[in-house]
C-alpha cells in the first residue's frame, strides 16, 4: 500500500492544538473551552452495547468489542494527540496491539522484514505463529539502510523495529528503515514501549505505526494490561477491523485506568529518566558489575544516536553481573525495595532476568549471541527516592558476591 493519503505519515493533523505540550495533552486530550460538559474525570463506561440497530450506518453502531464506546473513543482520541498521530486505538494488551497491527498489513504468503532484536513474545509470534498462517519473516541486524533493503522481497508487506530494545536497550535508528519503507511504499511498524511517547516522537522520525504495551509506562502503575497503536487514521481503521474479528478490545475498567495513568506520564517519565541515569552511572563503578547497558551512558554503543533521537534515556537498564546466573539469582533474592517481577514501566522498581522470563524460550547461546549472557539483570527503575534505591542495590550487590 502506498503512503499518499493526506496525513498518511501519521502526524498530528493541522487542526489539533499542536503547540501544546505533551503534559497538557495527556491531561486534557482534545477537549477545550468553558463549555465542556460532563464530569472532570472520564467515567468507566460499563456497558457492552448501546442503543441503536435500526439499519443506521454500521460504523455508528456502538459496541464495546468494536472499541467505539464513548470512553474507548475518547481515550483513543486523547492518545492520538499524546502520540502526535492522526489516530490511535487502545487495545487489550501490547501483544494484542502488535498482532492486530501486523495482521492488518500482511496477507497469506506475505512477508515481514523485522529487526532480530525483539521482545520474546513478538519474536515467537513471527517465528512460530505467523508461519502457521503463511506469513514469513526475515530477521535482520537493523543497523543500516542496506540491511533493510537487502531483505525486501516482492511479497514484503511491513518492516518492523523495536526501540529501545528489550532487554539490551539497543537504540537503532528508525530513519533508514523509514526511508526504505517509504521508497518501497510500505509501512514501518515500531514497538516503542521502552521509550513511551514522552522520550520518543515516533511519527516525527518516520515510523508509520507505533505500538506500545500500555501495560508499561502509559498506564504506569502495574495495575492494568493494555496496548496501543497510533498512526494514520486509515491504517488504524484497518487495525480496528482485525480487532473486531479477533476481539482484543480494551476492557472498560482498563480504559479508565489507562486514561488516569497517562495524565501523569510526562512527570513520571522525567523521574524515571533521572533515577535510571543516576543509578546507571553509580552501578558502573560497583564491584561485581561487569557492565551496565543504558543508552544514557557514554559506554553504550548507540549513546550518540540515543542523545540525538531520544528526549530522555528512559527508565530501563541492564546490569551484567560478573558472577553469572547464580550471582544474578542471589542479587534478586537480596533486594528488599526493588521487586522481582516480569514487567516494567510502573512507579515501583522491578527486576527480572530474561533467561527466566521474556527470553526463556532461547538457548543460553542464543541469549549470549543477542548480547545478554546469564548474569544479566534487567531493571525497570521506578520513581522512588534515589538514595533508597542506591542503598537497596548496594546491599544486594554485596550479597551477590563478585
Ligand atoms: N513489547 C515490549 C517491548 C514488551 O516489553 C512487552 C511486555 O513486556 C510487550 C510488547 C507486550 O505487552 P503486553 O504484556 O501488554 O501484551
Amino acid at each position: 500500500m502506498s503512503e499518499t493519503a493526506p496525513g498518511s505519515d501519521g502526524r498530528t493533523p493541522a487542526d489539533q492544538p499542536s503547540s501544546e505540550g505533551i503534559g497538557t495533552r495527556a491531561i486534557h486530550g482534545t477537549e477545550r473551552g468553558p463549555d465542556r460538559s460532563g464530569p472532570v474525570v472520564a467515567p468507566i463506561v460499563q456497558s457492552a452495547t448501546f442503543f441503536g440497530g435500526r439499519g443506521e450506518d454500521p460504523g455508528r453502531l456502538l459496541y464495546s468489542r468494536y472499541g467505539n464506546n464513548p470512553a474507548q473513543a475518547a481515550l483513543g482520541e486523547k492518545l492520538a494527540v499524546v502520540c502526535g498521530a492522526e489516530a490511535a486505538l487502545p487495545m487489550a494488551s501490547g501483544m494484542g496491539a502488535m498482532a492486530m497491527t501486523l495482521l492488518s498489513l500482511v496477507e497469506v504468503e506475505g512477508h515481514i522484514v523485522a529487526s532480530r532484536h525483539l521482545y520474546g513474545a513478538t519474536r515467537k509470534l513471527l517465528e512460530s505463529e505467523f508461519p502457521r498462517r503463511g506469513i514469513r519473516t526475515t530477521f535482520i541486524e537493523p543497523d543500516s539502510r542496506e540491511s533493510w533493503l537487502r531483505a525486501l522481497e516482492r511479497s514484503t508487506a511491513a518492516l518492523l523495529l523495536e526501540l529501545p530494545t528489550n532487554p539490551l536497550l539497543r537504540v537503532f535508528d528508525p530513519r533508514p528503515a523509514a526511508d526504505v519503507a517509504r521508497e518501497a511504499g510500505l509501512p514501518l511498524v515500531a514497538d516503542v514501549t521502552f521509550a513511551s511517547p514522552v522520550n520518543l516522537r515516533a511519527h516525527d522520525l518516520g515510523i508509520t505505526l507505533a505500538v506500545n504495551s500500555a501495560t508499561k509506562y502509559l498506564g504506569g502503575h502495574s495495575d492494568l494490561i493494555a496496548g496501543l497503536v497510533s498512526g494514520p487514521a486509515e491504517r488504524i481503521e484497518a487495525v480496528r477491523g482485525m480487532m473486531k474479528l479477533y476481539g482484543p478490545s480494551i476492557d472498560p475498567h482498563a480504559a479508565f485506568l489507562l486514561d488516569r495513568g497517562v495524565k501523569t506520564l510526562e512527570v513520571r517519565m522525567q523521574r524515571h529518566n533521572e533515577n535510571a541515569l543516576a543509578l546507571a552511572r553509580w552501578l558502573e563503578d560497583q564491584p561485581g558489575v561487569a557492565g551496565v547497558s543504558y543508552p544514557g551512558l557514554e559506554s553504550h554503543p548507540e549513546h550518540a544516536l540515543a542523545s540525538e533521537i531520544l528526549d530522555g534515556f528512559g527508565g530501563m537498564l541492564g546490569i551484567h553481573l560478573s558472577g553469572g546466573g547464580e550471582a544474578a539469582d542471589r542479587f534478586g533474592d537480596a533486594l528488599s525495595l526493588a521487586m522481582l517481577a516480569p514487567s516494567l514501566g510502573g512507579v515501583e522498581t522491578l527486576i527480572s532476568q530474561p533467561r527466566h522470563t521474556s527470553h526463556i524460550g532461547l538457548t543460553p547461546a542464543e541469549r549470549a549471541d543477542l548480547g545478554f549472557p546469564d548474569g544479566f539483570v534487567r531493571v525497570s527503575v521506578g520513581i522512588e527516592t534515589l538514595d533508597d534505591l542506591r542503598a537497596d542495590f548496594a546491599s544486594a550487590l554485596a550479597a551477590a558476591g563478585p
